[in-house]
């Protein structure tokens, strides 16, 4: 074969390559060298033979570096692929330092790869910012005297500081990825467990709505139920709720402080309306009580009664037998009338040895049987004295116009009528004055 059918040849081969692309074989050099003319067209053969074999390898090599295979082998004397081994070594460099960035290490740096360096470091930046924000969210949580934990929707806890460990006695380890509700959220304060349908704060957390409440238990490791004050907020990221951050803390101590002031309170306020020595109620609840009762009457169109009465010659028994004595027998004199009052009747000490009763619902000869009954129980009781006691009673009925005094008055001045009239007796006002 000379040359000039050579060169045609090689022509041909490369015109149909650049027309139809390579085939599955590449470029297949159409000249046997060998059959060469002479030495000129035969050398130069087998070096246009040597550059379709590289131009081959290269395509090869080119195209499983495309699909990303970085370990393809190319051989050293292919000038072609200098500068694809250069770019594959930059690649497998950047796996490295990729795998690195994936462990934790955000000092790696790509200063090789042009406007994808840019890129890369960028992406580390951000990495190294979110890190730092993470880190400071950490030690806020971490420093934070209250219990912190993080739900997902489905109430699965993700995250947990160490107050919420140390209130909750369990460790985060031991909760992460359980239910909170078959943990901690399974109880109301009486111990009784949630119903099916949940609980506000069940919906809160998967609905991701804002909820406090300051009234909750949380059930700890030790069995025990915490009171607890919390504040749900929802975790909303791009649009789509993750979870529900849920904040709370320990109100034991708080609770017990307000149970001891209601139970002072309570205690003021009984002893506030409460006689010291008798224990039934005073003369300030007493008024309270009457004004109370007087406007019922009224509104209901319904009698009322009220009864006075004074213990006779008590004076002659404290000077006989001394105030404790005397103390004591003020103290039955309570007892026995109380005993035989209804209990929608009320019954005060006025002031010293006298006594008042109102009675609703009782016009003034039911209030006159009553203040009997009353003064014949007490005459036939045994009052820890070497002698009878007795008591002198007025009773007086509520009219249309009375007020509190006007009612008052009357029933004082029928008791001063039964002093008059001898003692351990009922005197009712005159109706008809
Ligand atoms: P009368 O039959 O007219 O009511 O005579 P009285 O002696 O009961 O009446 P007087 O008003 O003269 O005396 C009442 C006495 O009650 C005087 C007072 O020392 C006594 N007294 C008042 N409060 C108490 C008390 O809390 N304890 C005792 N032990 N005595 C009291
Ligand atoms: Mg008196
Ligand atoms: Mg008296």
């Amino acid at each position: 074969m000379d040359s000039t059918q050579a060169l045609k040849a090689i022509g041909s081969c490369l015109a149909l390559a650049m027309e139809r692309g390579l085939g599955k074989n590449g470029l297949v050099f159409p000249v046997e060298c060998k059959d060469a003319a002479d030495d000129t067209c035969r050398n130069f053969c087998k070096n246009l033979e040597q550059i379709f074999a590289q131009m081959n390898e290269t395509y090869r090599f080119a195209e499983a570096l495309a699909n990303g295979e970085l370990k393809t082998e190319v051989s050293r004397s292919n000038i072609f692929a200098m500068p694809l081994k250069a770019l594959q070594a930059s690649l497998r460099h950047l796996t490295w330092q990729t795998n690195q960035v994936a462990d934790g290490d955000l000092s790696q740096q790509v200063d090789f790869l042009g406007e994808f360096s840019l890129s890369f470091n960028h992406m580390i930046a951000s990495l190294r910012d979110k890190e730092s924000l993470e880190q400071r969210l950490k030690t806020i949580t971490d420093v934070l005297g209250e219990g912190v934990y993080l739900v997902d929707t489905e109430g699965r806890l993700i995250f947990a500081n160490p107050e919420a460990e140390r209130l909750l006695g369990y460790s985060f380890q031991e909760m992460a990825g359980k239910m909170v509700f078959n943990t901690i959220h399974k109880q109301f304060a009486d111990g009784t467990f949630f119903p099916p349908e949940g609980t506000q704060l069940v919906s809160a957390i998967h609905n991701g709505q804002v909820y406090n409440n300051d009234d909750c238990v949380f059930a700890c490791k030790s069995g025990r139920l915490m009171p607890v004050s919390l504040a749900c907020r929802p975790v909303i990221t791009g649009g789509k709720l993750e979870g529900t951050v849920i904040a709370f803390h320990d109100i034991t101590e708080q609770k017990k402080y307000q149970e001891s002031l209601q139970t002072i309170n309570a205690l003021l306020e009984k002893q506030a309306s409460t006689d010291a020595l008798t224990g039934i109620y005073n003369r300030l609840e007493f008024s309270k009580l009457l004004t109370l009762e007087i406007s019922r009457a009224r509104r209901y169109q319904s009698s009322m009664t009220i009864i006075m009465f004074d213990i006779d010659k008590f004076k002659e028994i404290n000077d006989a037998y001394g105030h404790q004595t005397g103390d004591s027998v003020l103290i039955d004199m309570a007892r026995v009338v109380n005993a035989n009052v209804r209990t929608t009747d009320i019954f005060a000490r006025w002031g010293g040895e006298e006594f008042m009763v109102i009675a609703p619902g009782c016009a003034l000869d039911q209030g006159i049987q009553l203040a009997e009954m009353l003064r014949l129980r007490v005459a036939q009781t045994t009052f820890s004295v070497p002698r009878e006691v007795t008591a002198s009673f007025g009773v007086a009925a509520l009219r249309r116009d009375d007020t509190e005094i006007s009612l008052t008055n009357r029933v004082d001045h029928a008791l001063y009528q039964a002093k008059a009239n001898g003692r351990n007796r009922v005197e009712a006002e005159d109706a008809d004055a």
